[in-house]
């Protein structure tokens, strides 16, 4: 891979400060000063040196968003702002995606990365991954809507879901509840809770198989999984 990427992806800078640091000579390929940004290197098998530092390669990068309510999660949109447009350069240049969607009005876990086949693994139908939601519903949540989510649902377009695991945390005008599902149809949540004649009001996703969001992360903020967390993903 060229070394201007190499370094930008092991968090030396962006593209420009990577430049710089490759012009004045600090990094070295195999004890030789590189200068040209092109230059290929193999970091499996070169050692790369920054200022007598080495560098140690990621291929990956995993992130953890409290995604906020007024951003999509796509890669790119001409109109809209999308959940990489939050990132800081250097990590956006990674190229993460986000695994799988959340509505733009849906805040909180947001899983982003480059690793297709984790992804993919994450997002397979065949893997039933739990994904549990927190939500304020307007119009009180009762024990038949939790009997009807663990049978399943039929939504509008006719689609029976597969058992959903309601728990009701306040019941009333508004209620607040959690809800896990295996399943990530469009708009999901909110059409089984049409389906029993009720209204989602605002919508959070908590957790994601072994990844719970940290509730440090303010909305929009974003950080590293921890090696734990990636390997309980794998
Ligand atoms: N279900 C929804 O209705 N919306 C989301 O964003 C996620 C799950």
């Amino acid at each position: 891979m060229r070394i201007d990427k190499l370094l930008a992806n092991t968090g030396y800078g962006s593209r420009k400060e990577v430049k710089k640091l490759l012009k004045n000579g600090s990094v070295t390929v195999e004890e030789k000063a590189v200068k040209d940004p092109k230059t290929q290197v193999n970091p499996e098998q070169q050692s790369v040196y920054v200022h007598g530092e080495e560098v140690f390669y990621r291929e990956f990068i995993y992130l953890m968003m409290n995604k906020p309510g007024n951003v999509i999660s796509a890669t790119e949109d001409l109109h809209e702002k999308t959940v990489i447009d939050l990132l800081h350069p250097d990590d956006a240049f990674i190229s993460p995606f986000p695994v799988g969607r959340l509505d733009k009005d849906t805040e909180g876990l947001l899983l982003l990365t480059n690793d297709g086949k984790l992804a993919h693994q994450l997002l397979s139908p065949k893997k039933d991954v739990p994904k549990t939601y927190f939500a304020i519903i307007k119009g009180q949540v009762t024990e038949d809507d939790k009997q009807a989510f663990e049978k399943g649902v039929i939504l509008d377009d006719g689609y029976e879901t597969k058992p959903g695991f309601l728990e009701i945390l306040k019941a009333g005008e508004r209620s607040d509840i959690e809800l896990t599902i295996t399943e990530g149809k469009f708009h999901q949540v909110k059409r089984m809770f049409e389906a029993v004649g009720k209204k989602v009001i605002y919508l959070k996703r908590i957790s994601m198989g072994p990844l719970q969001l940290d509730e440090a992360l303010s909305l929009g903020e974003y950080r590293e999984l921890t090696e734990e967390e990636v390997s309980q993903l794998q």
